[in-house]
């Protein structure tokens, strides 16, 4: 056994980042050859965690991280960029957004996997900083229909997705889903390949250079079947940081 000190958050924090590495990397060794779709990597979801973690992570080499409130996330980033300047991290706005809040996330954002609408779309273009490189965008979808669920209907998307290519501060690149919670595995697979297939459908309608190659779906209960379905994001909280103590009121919209 190797010593640990209790207080090591970087060392616990590695540990679990490599098992559910594995546990990623073990799903892709079986899954179908998606061709067009990027191969599954790991988004590590930190609300409600503190910059400390995201540094503390960041020593095992994870790079992505995802966050759902705009205010925490924007007040950790820059946290983290005094901290270790020289660290390049890449954030992925993966909550809710109002219009209100829409200028921060294009300013400090590399990624936003939650656009449902094209004012939103229109906001983040208009407020991306020039300077910056296009702003990284997944739609997301209502994949198991929930009335009380964000996202728009797949046989919405293609029209979103050809509205959404006009905007040059932004780069289409796929779609998001959360699906409906089920302990049913065969409902969940369908929820995936659903999501999948409203991908394909989408891009048959926009030309080459537009093409989508990310679908953001999976969570740390459920990320096996998310990557045999064609997952590249998987978006993974409880696993690698615990139990979120903290509870937002927006977190029933966007978790289950
Ligand atoms: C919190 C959150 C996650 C992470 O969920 P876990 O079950 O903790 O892995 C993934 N996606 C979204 C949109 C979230 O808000």
């Amino acid at each position: 056994m190797k010593a640990r000190p209790p207080t090591d958050i970087a060392f616990v924090l590695q540990e679990a980042r490599d098992k559910v590495l594995a546990r990623i990397q073990h799903a892709a060794s079986t899954r179908a050859d998606f061709t067009g779709l990027a191969s599954p990597q790991l988004l590590a979801v930190s609300k409600t965690f503190p910059a400390e973690s995201v540094l503390a992570l960041a020593q095992s080499g994870q790079r992505d991280f995802g966050e759902n409130y705009v205010q925490e996330a924007v007040e950790k980033l820059i946290a983290c960029r005094q901290a270790n300047p020289a660290l390049d991290l890449c954030w992925h706005f993966i909550g809710p957004l109002q219009s209100n809040k829409t200028r921060l996330v294009a300013e400090h954002f590399d990624w936003v996997h939650s656009v449902d609408r094209l004012k939103i779309a229109q906001r983040l273009n208009e407020q991306r900083p020039p300077e910056l490189h296009p702003l990284q965008i997944c739609i997301q979808v209502n994949i198991s229909k929930e009335s009380t669920k964000s996202g728009i209907q797949a046989d919405e998307v293609p029209e979103l997705a050809l509205a959404l290519i006009k905007l040059k501060g932004l780069k289409l690149r796929g779609l998001m889903a959360i699906p409906q919670a089920n302990d049913d595995p065969s409902a969940q697979t369908s929820a995936f390949a659903a999501l999948r297939e409203c991908l394909l459908a989408a891009n048959r309608v926009l030309g080459p250079d537009d093409q989508m190659d990310h679908l953001s779906m999976g969570m740390s209960a459920d990320l096996e079947l998310a990557v045999a379905q064609g997952a590249s994001w998987l978006r993974v909280g409880t696993a690698i940081f615990g139990r979120r103590v903290v509870q937002s009121t927006t977190d029933a919209d966007s978790t289950n």
